[in-house]
């Protein structure tokens, strides 16, 4: 084979880290048989049934390592898969097609597959659409088992490598074993698609969006993940393996020197303080924000616990959840949000009509006022959590007043009625908004009169404000954290709050960018919320850059106008700050 050259490729870096190994690439083998006649009707059709026979084994065994290595939740994938090579309607009419038609296996799997995920695909149902996604995969493999090469699955990784996809589910994200895999490549994706959200979650080095070049990458291929600069080289050469190992180095000794900020209060050079918090999705998240030092929990995502499964968590079920995460964060501040449904968040099993465009539908607390019942038991399980900690409740998507004022009146009704049946209510909940939308942002003057806080939801802020779908990365160049029409109108919403003596903090990403604190800190935000991984690094940089001073900043950067403009000067200000 000829000696390829080193390839460049560029991507977002979604998760921050170096890693350097072989890549490994998730099956996107889109073998296609040639129609041919079997020799022997019989044989063929044994041969057949050892290789539904020894794909089951297969499945059953990575079945077992995952549930071993992740529990039983996250092997639940591999019963689906079982069940569909036990399902006569797919594995018996291929049977029957080699013995009417006398076609060989390859070419009669393919085909009955295909009708099934052709049917599949086009449902109005997206559980059964996932199953299209099922059907491939296990057609991949009893294919794979007929032509005898090796079926590569996620979970059956055993030596250390880059894995490289089109794009990671959360399933896919779920059977990753970390001992082995030391990054990922996606062709697509964004910063705040799923995969890139869960790379920070489990602190994997992730480059996303690399592009279609990034499917000619085979497995066993050499390469290097730099996830800070967001670049990608397939096959790299002796000097490139050298300065990328060195800078690894580099970074995990920094790393290791971040570790000793975890105790410190967050305070800027001059004595300026500003709370630190954490955004999570699960409880499972709960042991990395403990140990990056988290202040207090800026954003839980509880969609997530209304997502992957087929019917609504109840009350109870909430509640457990709810008490569990303010119990373990011991009267530390924890901003719970309610419910953010739609947009690229879908709950299959509720059988909402589709919309052309989810992210402007019913969304959110559109969704919440619109489905009162649903949301009452959601605030339910939140009021009664209430006394285990420090819980501040907070609505997604709020546009104008009205729509807070009618949740805050379903909050109301229910905590009365929850008082009258004798069930304990703290009387210090905050009740919050995001303001993700920019009417919102600019009419903030008026909510800023009706909330305790406000957390400014900048991955969606920015998506609105652009009009940029932030899971679309051809348009990903407009997702411009610190362009002036975003930082203006951060400034408005700060201004606006602290003149009611309300405080503000932020969950978007934009909250953990290190080009953007130096401004958020200088226009007084008061508290950063962003994954655990992200709390140290910007703690280190919150104790060199001064409040006072850029403060003084504000006014000269709010006047450039452009994001390059801005970026370039936060990062000469910054370097003379550190050095
Ligand atoms: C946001 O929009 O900035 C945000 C934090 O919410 P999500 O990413 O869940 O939409
Ligand atoms: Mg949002």
């Amino acid at each position: 084979m000829a000696k390829m050259l080193t390839r460049r490729l560029s991507g977002i870096a979604a998760s921050p880290g170096i890693a350097l190994a072989k890549a490994f690439r998730i099956n996107n083998d889109h073998y296609v048989p040639v129609a041919g006649k079997a020799v022997d009707r019989d044989l063929e059709i044994h041969r057949f049934r050892n290789a539904v026979e020894e794909a089951k084994q297969e499945l059953v065994e990575i079945k077992d390592l995952t549930e071993q290595r992740m529990g039983a939740a996250k092997a639940e994938i591999f019963e689906a898969h079982l069940m569909l090579l036990e399902d006569p309607d797919y594995i018996d009419a291929i049977i029957e097609g080699i013995k009417d038609e006398g076609m060989n296996a390859e070419f009669k799997l393919h085909e009955v597959a295909n009708s099934f995920i052709e049917v599949l695909s086009a449902m109005d149902n997206e559980l059964l659409r996932e199953r299209a996604v099922d059907v491939r995969d296990i057609t991949g493999r009893i294919m794979s088992k007929l032509r005898g090469v090796s079926f590569e699955a996620i979970a059956a990784i055993n030596e250390p490598c880059i894995v490289i996809a089109e794009d990671l589910t959360p399933s896919d994200t779920a059977q990753l074993n970390l001992d082995y895999v030391l990054g990922f490549v996606t062709e697509v994706g964004s910063r705040t698609s799923h995969s890139a959200i869960m790379a920070r979650s489990l602190e994997v080095p992730a480059v996303v969006g690399a592009g279609e070049i990034a499917a000619e990458i085979v497995t066993g291929t050499k390469i290097i993940i730099d996830a800070i600069e967001g670049v990608v080289l397939i096959a790299p050469n002796e000097q490139e393996v050298e300065t990328y190992q060195a800078r690894k180095a580099y970074y995990d000794q920094r790393k290791a020197q971040l570790r000793k900020l975890l105790d410190q209060p967050t305070l800027s050079a001059d004595g300026h303080r500003v709370e630190l918090a954490a955004n999570i999705g699960s409880v499972e998240d709960l042991q990395k924000v403990l140990a990056n030092g988290a202040e207090g929990i800026g954003l839980f995502r509880t969609e997530f616990l209304y997502m992957g499964r087929k019917t609504l968590p109840s009350e109870e079920e909430q509640f457990q959840v709810y008490k569990h995460v303010l119990e373990r964060m011991d009267n530390k501040p924890v901003v719970i949000r309610t419910l953010d449904i739609g947009g690229d968040k879908e709950l299959p099993y509720m059988k909402l009509p589709a919309e052309s465009n989810p992210f402007l539908g019913l969304r959110a607390v559109r969704l919440c006022l619109n489905q009162k019942d649903l949301f009452r038991t959601q605030l339910r399980a939140l009021l009664r959590a209430s006394s285990y900690g420090q819980l501040k409740i907070m609505f997604p998507m709020i546009a104008v007043v009205e729509e807070l004022q009618a949740a805050k009146q379903l909050l109301l009704e229910e905590k009365a009625k929850l008082i009258q049946e004798g069930i304990p209510v703290s009387d210090l909940i905050e009740v919050g908004i995001m303001i993700e939308v920019p009417a919102a942002a600019l009419a903030a003057d008026f909510l800023a009169k009706e909330v305790d806080f406000f957390s400014i939801g900048t991955n969606d802020l920015i998506q609105y404000t652009m009009a940029a779908d932030r899971m679309n990365e051809t348009v990903s160049y407009l997702y411009q954290p610190c362009h002036p029409s975003i930082l203006r109108l951060i400034q408005m919403v700060i201004q606006a709050a602290n003149k009611e003596g309300k405080w503000v903090g932020m969950c978007g990403e934009m909250a953990g960018d290190e080009r953007a604190i130096p401004i958020l800190l200088g226009m007084g935000l008061h508290e950063f919320s962003m994954s655990a991984s992200s709390i140290l690094p910007a703690r280190a940089l919150l104790k060199e850059i001064s409040y006072q001073e850029w403060a003084s900043y504000t006014q000269q950067i709010l006047a450039m106008s452009s994001q390059a403009q801005i970026n370039q000067f936060v990062e000469q200000k910054t370097r003379s700050d550190l050095t």
